[in-house]
C-alpha cells in the first residue's frame, strides 16, 4: 500500500496512545527535552473501564507531573485503604497508614473517573511541550529497507493515512496494542480468561473511606467512591459467564449484585449513571 508522507516528520519520539503510561511517558520525555508526538484514537474526555484507584505512591508521580492539584480539584475522593470481603463472610482490612512502618508519598490513595484522570495527564503532557493528536489513530508501523522500525502509519477521522517518522515509536496504545501486535511481541494469556463490567452508580449505600472487593465463588467485584458523588462498580467474571453477559451487561450486573446477600440491600436504591 502506498503511504502519503504528511509534514509531521523528525520526532524524536512518537508515542502511541495517550493513557496514563503514554502521557506520563511523553511529559517525562519532553520534559528531558526530546520532540515528542502523541497520537491517541479517541478523543478527551473519554471513558477506559477502569476500577479507578490510585494508590498512595501515584500521587508522587503525579505530583511531578504537575498534574496532582488538577487530579484534587477535580474532586478525586482520599482512599484510606482496602476492604477485602471472602465468600465465608471474613473480612480484612488493610490501611495506606498503618502500623507496618511504611510511609508511602502520601497517607491515602485517590478515585477519579478515568474520564478526568486521563484529559488532566494529556493536558500535563501538551504544557511540557508534546504535539498531541486527538482521533488519529496509529494502523501500523513503517520500517526502512532493513526492517527498523522508523515510525508509524496514522488513519485520521477523514480516512487519509500517512507515514509519521521518529527515531524511537513508544507502544503505549494499551490492552490490543498495534505496536505490540506489529512487533509480534503480543502475549495472549491463554488462562485465566475473565471478563469485566464497570459502570458508575449513584446511591449505593455504607460507602466509606475505603475501597471494597467483594470476593464471590463465581466473580468478584470492586466498589470505591470516586468524584461527584459517583460509586465506581467494576466486577470480573469468569469467561463460562460470556454468554449470560453478551445477553445483557447491565442486567447481568444487576442481577448478580441482588444475589450477593451482603451488597443486595445497599443497591437497593441505587440507580446506574452511565
Ligand atoms: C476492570 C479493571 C479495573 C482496573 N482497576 C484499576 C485500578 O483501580 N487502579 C489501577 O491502577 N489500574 C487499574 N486497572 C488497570 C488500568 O486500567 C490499566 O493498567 C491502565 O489503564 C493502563 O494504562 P495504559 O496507558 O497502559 O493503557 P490505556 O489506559 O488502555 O490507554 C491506552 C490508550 O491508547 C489508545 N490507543 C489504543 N490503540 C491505539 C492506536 N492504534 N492508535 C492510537 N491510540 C490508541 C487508547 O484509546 C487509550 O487511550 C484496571 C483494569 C481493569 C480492566
Amino acid at each position: 500500500m502506498r503511504h502519503r508522507v504528511a509534514a509531521v516528520t523528525g520526532a524524536d519520539v512518537i508515542v502511541v496512545g495517550g493513557g496514563p503510561a503514554g502521557a506520563s511517558t511523553a511529559f517525562g520525555l519532553a520534559r528531558a527535552g526530546a520532540r515528542v508526538v502523541l497520537f491517541e484514537r479517541a478523543h478527551f474526555p473519554r471513558p477506559k473501564p477502569c476500577a479507578e484507584c490510585l494508590s498512595p505512591q501515584a500521587s508522587r508521580i503525579l505530583a511531578d507531573m504537575g498534574a496532582l492539584d488538577a487530579v484534587e480539584r477535580a474532586g478525586a475522593v482520599p482512599l484510606a485503604g482496602m476492604i477485602v470481603c471472602a465468600p465465608n463472610g471474613a473480612r480484612i482490612h488493610g490501611h495506606f497508614a498503618a502500623a507496618h512502618g511504611y510511609r508511602a508519598f502520601r497517607d491515602h490513595g485517590l478515585a477519579l473517573r478515568r474520564e478526568l484522570l486521563d484529559r488532566i495527564l494529556v493536558d500535563c503532557a501538551r504544557r511540557a511541550g508534546v504535539e498531541v493528536y486527538e482521533g488519529v489513530r496509529v494502523v501500523d508501523l513503517a520500517r526502512n529497507a532493513a526492517g527498523r522500525v522508523t515510525g508509524v502509519v496514522t488513519l485520521a477521522p477523514d480516512g487519509a493515512r500517512a507515514v509519521r517518522s521518529a527515531r524511537l515509536v513508544v507502544g503505549a496504545d494499551g490492552l490490543h496494542s498495534v505496536v505490540a501486535q506489529r512487533l509480534g511481541v503480543a502475549r495472549r494469556q491463554p488462562w485465566p480468561r475473565r471478563i469485566a463490567l464497570t459502570a458508575h452508580f449513584h446511591g449505593v449505600e455504607g460507602i466509606g473511606a475505603c475501597g471494597e472487593m467483594h470476593v464471590a465463588r463465581d466473580g468478584y467485584v470492586g466498589l470505591a467512591g470516586v468524584d461527584g458523588g459517583l460509586v465506581n462498580v467494576s466486577a470480573v467474571f469468569p469467561y463460562r459467564a460470556a454468554a449470560a453477559i453478551a445477553v445483557d451487561r447491565a442486567a447481568f450486573l444487576h442481577d448478580w449484585l441482588a444475589r450477593q446477600p451482603q451488597l443486595a440491600p445497599r443497591f437497593a436504591h441505587a440507580q446506574r449513571a452511565d
